[in-house]
């Protein structure tokens, strides 16, 4: 199973990091090893001063496929979901500067929460607004909608499979919105996707 991230998806967001806006989508991975256990807090690791949650709608893949098109690409998934790309700012912000490849910052052990709920998305009009938000310590950190997308859901299909053949259980993290920041011990962060609870877990 491999995941796939795409940066930079919501305007506000780029903006907050004072980010350029991509001409197209940007895309990294994460390996299979940062995902988060279930029911087990999330360590902050010890060569971060400034991780941060960033909380993304997740697509699961139920359909090999490569190249596919756009009007197809509904056909590759059913189930959609809710997670959270942790990223070491710090750490990217560095690798940024020298234009050095993400990885290290995001794809760290314990880097990918990925709710265990997820829904299914024949149950919406469509996928394309659906509300989500991220509360931390009970406050609400993140909300947005996927119609603030840049590149929606299909979209990203085609584009990411024209580059990646995309698998059964494979996820697509397809960014963050504005309001990202950063985590500290006994945070407890739980992310809701139209309403519904998708994941809470405790920050150590
Ligand atoms: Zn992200």
């Amino acid at each position: 199973m491999k995941i796939i991230c795409v940066g930079r998806n919501y305007t506000e967001h780029i903006e907050e990091l004072q980010n350029e806006k991509p001409e197209e989508p940007i895309l990294f991975h994460k390996p299979d090893t940062s995902v988060l256990l279930k029911k087990q807090p999330f360590f902050i690791p010890d060569f971060s001063d400034d991780i941060h949650y960033e909380v993304e709608v997740l697509v699961k893949i139920k359909k090999i496929g490569k190249h596919i098109q756009q009007k197809f690409a509904c056909k590759y998934y059913d189930e959609i979901g809710l997670g959270i790309d942790f990223t070491a700012r710090d750490l990217q912000q560095k690798l940024k500067e020298k234009g050095l490849p993400w990885e290290k910052a995001k794809g760290f052990d314990g880097a990918a929460v990925i709710g265990d709920k997820w829904l299914k998305s024949k149950d919406f009009d469509s996928v394309n607004n659906l509300n989500f938000h991220l509360l931390m310590n009970d406050e609400i950190v993140q909300q947005s909608n996927t119609s603030l997308m840049l590149w929606k859901i299909d979209e990203l299909i085609a584009y990411i499979s024209t580059y990646f053949t995309l698998k059964i259980g494979d996820i697509i993290f397809t960014g963050t919105p504005a309001g990202v920041g950063k985590v500290s011990p006994e945070d407890r962060l739980s992310g809701f996707l139209e309403g519904k609870k998708m994941f809470s877990i405790k920050v150590k």
